[in-house]
């Protein structure tokens, strides 16, 4: 046994003596219990409070749930600007037999959002983000992925690797009957490291090849056949079901993850898109000119949005954020706040 130190918070929705004892016992029971921890391996316990709580009551919330030998400490918390309001902390010392890269710190209500990297089994969130090519989304899930400590899941990339597997092998993706003949040759695992995410397909990892301009075109044209639909919206449903992710795509808040806790679609001016577009090309050094992009922008928001199956539609709950005039940082910003509110909210 060696000694080992978990930390939680929490916050309550009023500042009195029932509302504080319930929420401070419940989040040490929740610590207690994601930790197999029984009362006598508690050593002591820290607690502070946000100067808008009278007090914490720490010794009546500890005893309330069979704590009575630990040393309990009650501080005020720091101010801090911005901070979370009626929120408080706890720091737990216990004997353990996990090491201390395996105990589970614990946060509850607004406070999840002072830990959002550890928002996982059933306190995961889902992001979904939609919208046409070109609004920026993929920048923008990486980018908010990253802050989060979420995973980034580009579903385009997925009807891009079916797209380039019927390219490579030679098959027509204008024709459904035999693309749809060869589905179950095709197999997509996606790699996640804490970096990057990789693309492999059947084994080969094709990330890099999946951004040309005729790659873009088969994948808008396979994503209109249902059954490649369905086999892909099953890959993305299994990632979601494991983790807080943020999930880029189309159809992400009408049809993959119709219950993810914040939607949001993003457009923006079709020259502004494929101006975009076309710079982000030109870095990654494939050619192509601006107008053959607008085009095929054109031709993919045309594609996408009248398809019959899940076309490219806002949900009736997303938020619409026009990008046209907006910076990168602002429209992070924006999303990363939008998913603070709703953890604070909720
Ligand atoms: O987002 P990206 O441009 O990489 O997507 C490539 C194509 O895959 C899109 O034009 C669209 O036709 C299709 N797609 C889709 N549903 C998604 C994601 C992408 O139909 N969820």
């Amino acid at each position: 046994m060696s000694i080992r130190a978990v930390r939680g918070a929490t916050t309550v929705k009023e500042n009195t003596k029932e509302a504080i004892l319930f929420e401070t016992g419940y989040l040490l029971k929740e610590i207690m219990e994601k930790n197999s921890l029984k009362n006598e391996d508690v050593i002591s316990i820290m607690f502070t409070a946000t100067d808008d709580l009278n007090t914490a009551y720490p010794a009546a919330a500890a005893r309330k749930i069979g704590i009575t030998n630990a040393g309990l400490l009650d501080y005020p918390e720091l101010k801090v600007a911005g901070g979370l309001k009626m929120c408080i902390r706890v720091l737990m010392l216990t004997e353990a037999i996990v090491p201390q890269s395996e105990i589970k710190h614990v946060y509850l209500n607004g406070a999840r959002v002072l830990r959002t990297d550890l928002l996982r089994d059933e306190n995961r969130v889902a992001v979904a983000l939609d919208g046409p090519a070109g609004s920026g989304k993929s920048t923008i899930a990486k980018l908010v992925a990253k802050e989060l400590g979420f995973t980034y899941i580009d579903t385009g990339a997925m009807y891009r690797s079916v797209a380039f597997y019927c390219i490579d092998k030679d098959i027509d993706y204008n024709n459904e009957l035999e693309v749809i003949s060869r589905l179950d040759d095709i197999s997509i695992t996606i790699l996640s490291t804490k970096k990057e995410q990789r693309y492999l397909l059947n084994g080969d990892d094709v990330t890099d090849l999946l951004r040309s301009p005729e790659v873009s075109e088969g994948a808008s044209k396979v994503a209109s056949y249902k059954a490649v639909r369905e086999k892909l919206v099953a890959i993305q449903r299994e990632c979601a079901s494991k983790q807080s992710v943020i999930m880029d795509g189309r159809d992400i808040g009408t049809n993959v993850l119709p219950n993810a806790e914040v939607k949001v679609f993003m457009d923006g001016n079709v020259e502004e898109r494929a101006k975009r577009r076309f710079e982000e090309l030109e870095l990654k050094g494939i050619t192509t000119t601006y107008e053959e992009i607008l085009e095929d922008i054109k031709k993919r928001d045309y594609n996408d949005s009248h398809r019959e199956y899940n076309p490219l539609r806002r949900a009736e709950d997303a938020v619409l954020l026009d990008t046209t005039y907006m910076s990168i940082e602002e429209v992070k910003d924006y999303i990363v706040e939008e998913i603070k509110k709703y953890l604070k909210e909720e």
